[in-house]
């Protein structure tokens, strides 16, 4: 790599990214007075919602809560078309956004940052982009997002594919034809649903190449007029308070009534009740026992799994799609429109990959254990190195030049996941053991955690020297804490990205915080408000 001699661009502070986080931090720290700059390696805004515009994306919160609180009028102004929108329609508000607070003349696009090494002497971070361009900044906010790394299976021949190949994160611009096409698809999570249920009808044909067969919940999605609207407005003083007082940053919560206090009828009332809704409270404002206590889980993943299985007319294919080997909820729970009818069709093949490994893939097929199936399009919707990968990409040199991804090569350490003690004043946000997208509404967990960022560095800039981080102490801590949560739950029991385990030789641990948005919202007031003892200044 180059390293540029280029005399660097002072800041005080750079923002690495453009989306959910990216936009708010900057809007945040400039208000505050900071002289901010965001980089973007995309050439537009939204982050996530800028890369994945595959068929079908769109989000699993609904828009009341899937938004902003900071600006009445931002609220006021923006009128939403759905319960849960498309990504187009996301990307469009976060576009709005950016105009609206004359963010984007702050924002440099098609600049992806290589390098960041803390210089001790200065106390300050000099970033390096791809092409060679130099910052220097006091405080560096990492609005890389946690699932942003995306990963191509480790299938051998899988770069020999001659026909048209997409990963999902990275969706062309342009239309994609599937009229007439034989079309394979590696990766049934929320992303693959989503393109399945989508592109069934479209294609000549489509095999679905499935590992592990998900728990989902119907979505129940509903087009909003300017009634709706006007409810919803009205409701809003109230959510953006109650959003931080949820489990998951959401509008829902789990009840008050224990599992086991409420008699069974009553349960399965409630459970009946919660899947008409449509939205993810059928796992996140149920029982929180779903999460911890065996028996309520299998009673819930029964429950899951009556459901699906009476829309599947096969028996033998509704065999290959009902999980049986891991407890509902203990991996992420994808909304979903009519899928498991996609498999009633002629045109889909389902290829249970764990009895019919995939062998290997051809410039116009693959091959599996038992067929050679002839494809004109593949697409990888094979998720991501979540909460580490996009940080770890970056060559970051803390304190002593140590790279962030030697630091944490015999397991993550972070200090609830917004700091990393001899990293100073570098922040993160949706970081591993915060409780980012696995366990959170993004847009809840991102503002509260931006707006701690942004206290902090104002605490910082009122204190004679320039730089906090957490104790080596503090962290270790932290560590342990999240580490007992996540233990006292089932979520360790099960593969997922969750846990790492979809990436070879990651080291395994849950990369999020399980204790609840909620509590550690408090807990990120609590340091605050006992004037940061768990961190030192220099
Ligand atoms: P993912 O949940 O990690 O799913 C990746 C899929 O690819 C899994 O089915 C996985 O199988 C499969 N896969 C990977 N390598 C494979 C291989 N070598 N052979 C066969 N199958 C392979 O990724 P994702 O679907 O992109 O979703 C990631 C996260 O993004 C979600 O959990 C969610 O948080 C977020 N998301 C949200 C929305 C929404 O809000 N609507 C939509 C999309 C994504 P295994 O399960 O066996 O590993």
């Amino acid at each position: 790599m180059t390293v540029s001699n280029s005399t660097p661009k002072i800041l005080d502070a750079l923002v690495i990214g453009a989306g959910f986080t990216g936009l708010y931090a900057l809007y945040r720290l400039r208000e505050r007075g900071l002289k901010v700059l965001t980089v973007e390696s995309g050439t537009g805004i939204g982050g996530t919602w800028y890369w994945n515009r595959y068929p079908g994306a769109r989000t699993d919160s609904s828009s009341t809560v899937y938004q902003y609180w900071f600006s009445d009028e931002l609220l006021q102004e923006w009128n939403w078309s759905e319960r849960f929108p498309a990504q187009k329609e996301t990307e469009r508000y976060l576009n709005f956004v950016a105009d609206k607070f004359a963010l984007r003349k702050d924002i440099q696009f098609n600049t992806r940052v290589t390098r960041a090494d803390y210089d001790e002497s200065s106390a300050r971070w000099l970033v390096t982009t791809q092409n060679g361009e130099r910052f220097s900044a006091q405080f560096l906010v990492m609005g890389t997002g946690g699932l942003t790394k995306f990963v191509m299976p480790n299938i051998p021949g899988v770069e020999d594919f001659a026909g048209e190949s997409h990963h999902t994160a990275r969706w062309p611009k342009e239309p994609v034809d599937f009229a007439g096409k034989r079309v394979g698809i590696i990766g049934t999570g929320a992303t693959g649903i989503q393109v399945i249920q989508t592109i069934a009808d479209k294609v000549d044909h489509l095999t679905v190449f499935q590992r592990t067969p998900n728990y989902t919940i119907p979505m129940r999605n509903l087009k909003l007029d300017d009634a709706a609207r006007a409810e919803l407005r009205a409701s809003y003083p109230t959510l953006k308070t109650r959003v931080h007082n949820t489990f998951a940053g959401f509008e829902y919560d789990f009840g008050e009534r224990g599992f086991f206090d409420t008699p069974p009828a009553e349960r399965r009332r409630l459970m009946e009740e919660l899947w008409q809704d449509g939205s993810l409270s059928f796992w996140i404002a149920g029982f929180r026992e779903v999460f911890s206590d065996e028996r309520a889980n299998r009673e819930f993943s029964d429950f899951v799994r009556e459901k699906i299985g009476a829309r599947i007319n096969d028996a033998a294919i509704a065999a290959k799609l009902l999980p049986t080997d891991y407890g509902f909820g203990t991996r992420r729970v994808p909304l979903e429109t009519n899928y498991f009818e996609v498999y009633n069709r002629d045109n889909v093949t389902l290829v249970d990959t764990v009895s019919e490994p995939i062998v290997k893939i051809n410039a116009h097929s693959v091959t599996t254990a038992a067929r050679e199936v002839p494809l004109d399009m593949m697409i990888y919707a094979t998720g991501f190195d979540a909460g580490t990968g996009a940080l770890t990409a970056i060559d970051i040199r803390g304190r002593g030049g140590v790279l962030l991804k030697d630091a944490w090569s015999d397991g993550v350490r972070t200090f609830m996941g917004l700091q990393v003690s001899g990293y100073p004043n570098m922040f993160m946000v949706m970081a591993p053991m915060s409780p980012s997208a696995a366990f959170c509404n993004v847009p809840t967990c991102v503002q509260q955690q931006v707006d701690w960022i942004t206290d902090t560095v104002e605490f910082v800039r009122g204190q004679a020297r320039g730089a906090i981080e957490p104790t080596a102490e503090a962290e270790t801590k932290w560590v342990a804490h999240h580490n007992e949560v996540a233990e006292a739950t089932l979520v360790p029991k099960t593969k997922s990205w969750y846990m790492g385990t979809n990436i070879d030789g990651k080291k395994q641990s849950l990369l999020v915080y399980a204790g609840g948005a909620n509590v550690y919202r408090q807990l990120c007031d609590d340091v605050k408000k006992r004037g940061y003892e768990e961190f030192t200044l220099t």
